[in-house]
């Protein structure tokens, strides 16, 4: 589906009435992440790039003390009203939550707006898919007001940070800072690799030269998403504090794969110690994969993106029999560089690296695999490299 400014001005009149003078139209995008998943809340290093699916924005101030807000994705939630004021999580009405905090998130780091706002989403992306449509509905909502109402020094780190003080804070939803990153600094045709304990990074040209990244959405969805993330966060600071007593580390990232094959006896649960196995083995893969990368070689690129998968099935637990058989179907495809799980996990998205000429058919077979051995149906992207969070004007 295609969003452009003009559809985003007649939705937003559709839904609030009023003339077109004083709306305008800004996006931030989602992310894929190509490698390293659990590495960014232990302090390690990404492969994100962002994407050209994202979450549109239509805004206009309404002079008045209270804030509007409604989305395409949500229309049964007709137009929802906070007071600009004060701001408290709805717990009838989660998706609010988003833009709501947003506000909140703002005012707590000095930026207040004079008056109230209308504004209306919609969005390219799927939802709850670890693509960060959250990370993408926050920026676009902090990025629209600090554009509308003229704030002065945010910088993009500043907007970085008061996404995860959104999310984490307001909406109490745990969660790394890369979809937050990736929103703002993404760069079309260019891999991000980020240090997530030093929030360094550089841009990494990415040449896929006649092959194209190819998402897979496998449909599955779990309802208790933060308490598998807070098992994740939970295991991760149990094997820190144990490795901690051994080696001079603050987070699990630091440790290499040698110090973890020296001291992984000190983790007495296999399941942390399998967990630590991962991000510890998986940040270093994120290492050897920008160093691939760096020399155009998108082979080796691809065997690590494999490895990551077995590893996040195998060791960390992330993966689920559905997306498995999504992977393990890529595998099987002619053309086919790599494939992996990727985000946080426990259902969601695969990212694939697929020559041009075999796509149609990875998505014909791929997708016939997973209908026969699941019954569900697969949505499948060719995703495109875009630009961080900016004004759209055409
Ligand atoms: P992900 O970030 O991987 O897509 P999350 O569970 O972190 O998944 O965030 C998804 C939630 O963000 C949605 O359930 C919804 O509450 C909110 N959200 C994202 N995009 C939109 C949108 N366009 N309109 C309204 N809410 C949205
Ligand atoms: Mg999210």
């Amino acid at each position: 589906m295609a969003i452009n400014k003009d559809l985003m001005i007649e939705e937003f009149l559709k839904t609030y009435g009023g003339e077109r003078d004083g709306i305008e139209v800004y996006f931030a995008p989602g992310q894929v992440n190509l490698l390293g998943d659990h590495t960014d809340y232990n302090g390690g290093h990404v492969l994100p790039v962002a994407l050209t699916l994202g979450t549109y924005a239509a805004i206009r101030r309404n002079d008045s003390n209270v804030c509007h807000v409604a989305s395409a994705q949500f229309p049964e939630d007709g137009i929802y009203e906070f007071p600009l004021a004060d701001q408290r999580p709805d717990e009838s009405i989660f998706w609010v939550n988003y833009p709501m905090g947003c506000l909140w998130s703002m005012i707590a780091h000095g930026h207040r707006p004079s008056c109230g706002f209308d504004i209306f989403f919609d969005s390219t992306l799927p939802l709850n898919s670890g693509l960060s449509s959250s990370a993408s509905i926050i920026t676009v909502t902090i990025y629209s007001i600090m554009k509308m109402y003229g704030f002065e020094g945010i910088s993009p780190i500043d907007l970085v940070l008061m996404n995860q003080d959104a999310e984490n804070s307001f909406l109490n939803v745990g969660c790394g800072i890369l979809g937050a990153f990736m929103s703002v600094f993404g760069k079309k045709d260019n891999a991000i690799y980020l240090k997530a304990s030093s929030l360094h990074f550089k841009y990494t040209p990415l040449s896929l030269l006649g092959k194209h990244i190819v998402i897979t959405n496998s449909g599955i969805k779990h309802a208790n998403m933060n308490e598998l993330f807070t098992s994740c966060l939970d295991d991760c600071k149990k094997g820190t504090k144990y490795l901690a007593d051994n080696l001079p580390i603050l987070r699990l990232c630091d440790v290499t794969s040698d110090q973890f094959e020296t001291y992984k006896d000190m983790i007495p649960m296999p399941q942390v110690r399998d967990r630590v196995r991962h991000v510890v083995y998986e940040n270093q893969r994120v290492m050897q994969a920008y160093n691939a990368l760096h020399v155009g070689n998108i082979t080796r690129f691809g065997k690590l993106m494999n490895e990551s998968h077995i590893s996040l099935r195998d060791f960390f637990g992330a993966s689920c029999p559905e997306v498995d058989c999504l992977v393990e179907a890529a595998w099987n495809t002619p053309g086919v560089i790599g494939s992996r799980i990727t985000g946080i996990g426990f259902g969601g998205c695969t990212v694939s690296i697929v020559e041009n000429n075999a796509i149609e058919n990875f998505i014909e077979s791929v997708g016939r695999a997973y209908t026969e051995k699941t019954g569900l149906k697969a949505e499948f992207y060719i995703a495109e490299t875009g630009e961080g969070a900016h004004e759209v004007v055409g």
